[in-house]
């Protein structure tokens, strides 16, 4: 059993109950996460709470790319398209398993957003600022070069286009392994305890958390020196937990993503697009699929489980059928959906797609110090700021080491640097045909476990009804990432539910099985997630017929 297994639950929570720590992260999405492995590296002992799954908010629904600060040139924010680029370099260097450079198309329409003109020497600004490396700077094509590229493209007023590159991220395993990291260093981490009271001392500061275990209902009380609020869209609910003291900040937009089947949709290199209304949307293909987001609206409902409704559905359908004229996509061929909130900062009187995606550090009369906004992108600067405050708020620089995440491997990009990545993944896809893998199980391990593949195959599993390389992997999140549900390991751990949804329904009922028996679940337990799994399956039904 590996140190973050869900088994050692109980060892975790007798640990938060007794020690005081230094400080508490409540929040374990990218942004909770960050911050939790920032303050862990610097010496500080911390511990992170997490009401749902790790990345179960927003951080597992975005769009899943560490931009390069590309929208920020057109705001006229140079510094910020900079910071951004030199940040998105730290990021794929840091986790390099988890961040792919891919190209992303362009067209240049007569009347569109911009001219080929105003396009090649935003980006010649944009890569000398971002430091984008030579052999990944943007490339023109034709008319003719991009038709034949992206096959099916609308050719009227079509000029030709720009190919530039975004990197590709998987949002949620980007989370679980910077926890992991954390984990690593010392820290507690702990899921599906929900912060339910911020309890103040005689000084009026707030010092201690009261807590609910969702899985058992029992409550408790963790102490810290500091608090950090890292809840994102959920960051004002949890200040009126406590006092009259709330600063309201968040605006909450929502954006959802629909998948598409290669045989309905066929993309073979990624597009960003206009979109009638003169916003911009991104369809990328993914594991056989593309996927095409995002919508931008003010949303107000359920932010644990935020709804698509008819009007996104339509919104994204109409975008890519106006962009590729013969292509006829229907409700009915959506294969997978997604809807996330962006717990924005809220500027008065601007639409959703116009309010900046920076970030704000903030602190209350109780001392609770909240990070709100930005980006996953961003996410390990955010951390370091932060981290910043509250050692200057709350405890002895002199006594702590120095910030060194940009250069801390994430759990999983651990690689031996005195080899390429490429020679190091055909060694694993050599060792892993000797097992009598297939070379895309091999591949898929792989990419989403990174120098953790080879723990992955040398794991000894029993022969069941699911192939080795998924039991194995199953076993693996089970005894390493505190799975504890089916849908942890489809939607979270992996990205099976969104991109091979096939093979989810096929193995559902044994995973639940392995995972049932290795946790020793209560029936209730298990009753649970198959009933949020259901309601998945009947949104997506609904999805289906809504148009
Ligand atoms: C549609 C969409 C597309 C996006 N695309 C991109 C992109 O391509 N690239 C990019 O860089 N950024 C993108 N973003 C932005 C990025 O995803 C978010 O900025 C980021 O994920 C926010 O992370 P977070 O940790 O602040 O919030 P979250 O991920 O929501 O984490 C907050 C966590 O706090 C927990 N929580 C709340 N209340 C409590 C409590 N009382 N006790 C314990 N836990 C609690 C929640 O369960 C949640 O897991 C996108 C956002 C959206 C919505």
């Amino acid at each position: 059993m590996g140190d973050f297994s869900i088994l050692n639950r109980q060892r975790d929570i007798k640990l938060l109950k007794s020690k005081e720590f230094d400080l508490i992260l409540i929040g374990g999405g990218i942004t909770g996460a960050g911050v939790f492995l920032d303050a862990q590296q610097r010496g500080l002992s911390c511990c992170l709470v997490e009401m749902q799954d790790f990345a179960e908010g927003t951080s597992s629904k975005s769009t899943k790319l560490i931009h390069g600060g590309l929208r920020y040139l057109k705001q006229g924010n140079f510094r910020l398209v900079h910071e951004t680029g030199k940040e998105r370099n730290v990021v794929a260097h840091i986790a390099r398993h988890l961040t792919y450079p891919k190209e992303v198309l362009l067209p240049i329409i007569k009347g569109g957003s911009f001219s080929k003109l105003q396009l090649k020497f935003a980006l010649w600004v944009y890569e000398e600022l971002a430091q984008v490396p030579k052999e990944l700077r943007h490339s023109s094509y034709s008319k003719n070069e991009l038709i034949n590229a992206l096959p099916g493209i609308q050719n009227k007023n079509l000029l030709g286009g720009i190919g530039y590159v975004e990197y590709q991220t998987n949002d949620s395993r980007l989370t679980i392994e910077v926890i992991k990291k954390a984990v690593e260093l010392g820290g507690v981490a702990v899921s599906r305890l929900r912060a339910s009271e911020l309890i103040e001392g005689e000084n009026g500061v707030v010092s201690s958390i009261r807590v609910k275990d969702i899985t058992s209902n029992d409550t408790f009380t963790i102490n810290a020196k500091c608090v950090v609020n890292a809840t994102g869209p959920w960051t004002d609910n949890l200040l009126t937990v406590k006092s009259n003291s709330i600063i309201a900040k968040i605006k909450p937009t929502k954006g959802v993503h629909l998948v598409f089947d290669q045989n309905r949709f066929s993309l073979s290199k990624a597009i960003y697009f206009d979109t009638p209304d003169k916003r911009m949307i991104f369809a990328i293909p993914e594991d056989g699929k593309v996927y095409v987001g995002t919508t931008d609206t003010f949303y107000e409902g359920d932010l644990t489980n935020p709804t698509i409704s008819n009007s996104d559905v339509a919104y994204l359908l109409a975008a890519c059928n106006n962009m590729f004229s013969e292509l006829d996509l229907k409700s009915e061929d959506i294969v997978g959906a997604w809807s996330g909130i962006r717990p924005l900062i809220d500027e008065k009187n601007k639409r959703p797609s116009e309010i900046s995606r920076k970030y704000e550090i903030y602190q209350d009369a109780s001392g609770v110090l909240s990070i709100a906004g930005g980006k996953l992108t961003g996410y390990r600067k955010m951390a370091e700021k932060i981290v910043n405050t509250a050692i200057d708020k709350y405890f002895h620089k002199a006594s702590l080491y120095p910030c060194n995440t940009s250069t801390l491997k994430l759990a999983g990009s651990e690689f031996d640097s005195n080899k390429s990545y490429y020679e190091i993944l055909e060694e694993f896809l050599d060792s892993a045909a000797k097992l009598g893998w297939k070379v895309e199980e091999a591949k898929w391990v792989f990419s989403q476990f990174g120098s953790q593949a080879e723990a992955i195959l040398n794991l000894q599993v029993v022969e069941g009804d699911i192939p080795e390389y998924l039991h194995k992997t199953l076993l693996f999140t089970l005894e390493n990432e505190l799975v504890q549900t089916p849908s942890d390991f489809f939607i979270r751990r992996t990205n099976l539910f969104n991109f091979h949804f096939e093979l989810v329904v096929l193995h559902y009922d044994s995973v639940s099985q392995i995972i049932n028996a290795y946790l020793n679940l209560k029936p209730d337990q298990i009753a649970t997630d198959e009933r949020k799994f259901n309601a998945m399956i009947d949104t997506l039904k609904k999805i289906n017929q809504s148009l």
